[in-house]
């Protein structure tokens, strides 16, 4: 069974600019390609799942997110860094463009992008961690049956929708909370 640690995208591995919808617009945060490195070091498998509302708002397309995708794993991979999967919700219940307009089981706070993975790579959820920055992130955590780091130097949670689920532990940015779950005593395994 493999770890995992599934990273939110917009506000912990880049800067959530607010609908990054094209590469131009992708600033990297402090530090997140060598956590991620990190992570890839200590055997654990990689997973990125982020809620990608923008194309239901009508704002870019699901071409836009795969190309945003791809240049985030290819700016990591020159900081010597690796992505094992993305997995991305399209959908939003408000959405103005029809075929995405719709409540999805795979939009954060619901736990089915993780459970995506747990299929794709066999993975362990009860040694595995979410790390995000909003509270959604923590919430499908939770669900999925994971702990959970919030990442609370990027935008505060307070007023996001599902709020209310508490996080396993708190840190200031991606780094940080590698350097936490990587502890002896931690993730279990050492
Ligand atoms: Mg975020
Ligand atoms: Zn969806």
């Amino acid at each position: 069974m493999e770890r995992a640690i599934f990273l939110d995208r917009d506000g912990t591995i880049i800067e959530d600019t607010g609908y990054v919808g094209e590469r131009e617009k992708v600033r990297f945060l402090p530090r997140a390609g060598e956590a991620i490195r990190l992570l890839n070091e200590n055997g654990f498998k990689v997973i990125v799942i982020t809620n990608q509302a923008g194309v239901a708002r009508g704002y870019f397309t699901e071409a836009a997110v795969a190309d945003v995708n791809s240049y985030v794993c290819e700016s990591l991979a020159g900081m010597g860094a690796s992505i094992d999967k993305i997995y991305y919700c399209p959908h939003h219940i408000e959405g103005t463009i029809e075929e995405y307009r719709k409540e999805c089981y795979f939009r954060k706070p619901n736990p089915g992008m993780i459970e995506e993975a747990v299929r794709d790579f066999g993975i362990d959820l009860r040694n595995s961690f979410v790390v995000g920055d909003k509270a959604s992130d923590i919430e499908a955590g939770r669900r999925a049956g994971c702990r959970t780091i919030l990442l609370a130097g990027q935008v505060p949670p307070a007023g996001e929708d599902n709020g209310g689920s508490l996080p396993d532990h708190v840190a200031p940015d991606l780094y940080e909370a590698v350097m936490w779950l990587l502890e002896p005593g931690v993730n279990g395994k050492e």
